[in-house]
């Protein structure tokens, strides 16, 4: 199986997703064109709602399929409009006639997805196709510290629960825990909050979210039992709260599968590298049921999840070509 969806960001560009869907239409025709007979069917996906943008969450069609999402439940999820999700997706598969329905969970031999980078690296590196080697782990945590609201003015220094004060040194010190001279290190803080918000009166509540990824389960999990430890270390007498809402677990990608990848586009001659991906798919969930790869292309500026999002005709047909050839050689394979 291949695939990816079609669905997009409120202002996203039109390769995330779309590209492994027509690349696995043009796969699926060069295949046919060439008269090569697998063995095995080979099915093309689109899965539904992999973005999230208009119905939470996202990752929804392989969530369901895989059974790690419960379809009937998904159905009665509104959009900001107050369309359910059910009659949406009615909408589309009346407006695709034809089309079999599948059942959810049915066996796959392997999956490989081919999508765009949508980082850097590739561009960086000049390589044409990233060999994807998992996905990297996610987790996220919201600090809560509680201080004492004091004036400004007459309050000395020495006496105060500066909530905010205690927050700034929480996040240099989380800096220099997760400071990575190679870069692989994901460290965001993207929710930063001061209560009450006003000049003069020394903050009594402040609040900040912690974004952490790594491919690597050993380097995120030493990271992770440090979080909490250090943001108490820096508390400076204010009262802390840890919550941790999130934790993704790094993906590793079945080995064989990622070799077959490999060596497929060192047989077209196209220069690649291994890397991990830095942003969820499909792919993730396809995993849990099936050997599964992905197949990278750069992106221009590595922009993704921006209406500017571009690649080029070359790269995107190095990826389709690569993504053929894979597709022949897993199909056919007994
Ligand atoms: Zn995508």
């Amino acid at each position: 199986m291949t695939g990816s969806h079609l669905d997009s960001q409120p202002k996203g560009g039109k390769y995330d997703g779309a590209y492994g869907v027509v690349g696995g239409f043009e796969a699926l025709e060069a295949i046919e064109r060439a008269g090569i007979e697998t063995r095995r069917p080979i099915e093309l996906v689109a899965w539904t709602n992999e973005e999230g943008g208009r119905y939470q969450p996202g990752v929804m069609g392989s969530g369901v399929f895989v059974g790690d999402m419960n379809f009937e439940a998904q159905l009665d999820i509104l959009d900001r409009d107050g369309v359910r999700l059910g009659d949406a997706l009615a909408e589309t598969l009346a407006s695709t006639p034809g089309i079999a329905r599948r059942s959810f969970g049915f066996p796959i031999a392997s999956y490989v997805e081919a999508h765009i980078e949508q980082g850097p690296r590739l561009e960086n590196e000049n390589k044409t196709i990233g060999v994807v080697t998992g996905i990297q782990g996610m987790c996220w945590y919201i600090v809560e510290i509680s201080g004492d609201e004091a004036h400004a003015g007459t309050a000395p220094l020495r006496s105060r629960r500066d909530a905010a004060k205690a927050a700034v040194s929480m996040v240099s010190a989380l800096e220099e825990l997760t400071a990575d001279e190679t870069d692989t290190v994901r460290f965001t803080v993207g929710r930063f909050e001061v209560g009450p918000g006003s000049p003069n009166t020394v903050p009594g509540s402040a609040l900040f979210s912690i974004d952490l990824r790594h491919p690597e389960a050993r380097v995120l999990e030493k990271l992770m039992a440090e979080i909490e430890p250090v943001c108490r270390a820096n508390a400076r007498g204010c009262d802390v709260s840890v919550r941790r809402p999130m934790n993704t677990p790094p993906i590793v990608f079945n080995s064989t599968m990622v070799d077959v990848v490999r060596r497929q586009a060192g047989a077209l001659g196209i220069p690649a590298m291994d890397m991990p991906s830095g942003a969820g798919h499909d792919a993730g969930y396809v995993s849990r049921v099936a050997p599964t790869a992905m197949i990278f292309v750069p992106c221009a500026k590595g922009l993704s999840h921006n209406e500017a999002e571009s690649a080029t005709p070359s790269d995107l047909a190095a990826g389709a070509a690569t993504l053929a050839a894979c597709l022949v050689e897993l199909a056919d394979k007994g």
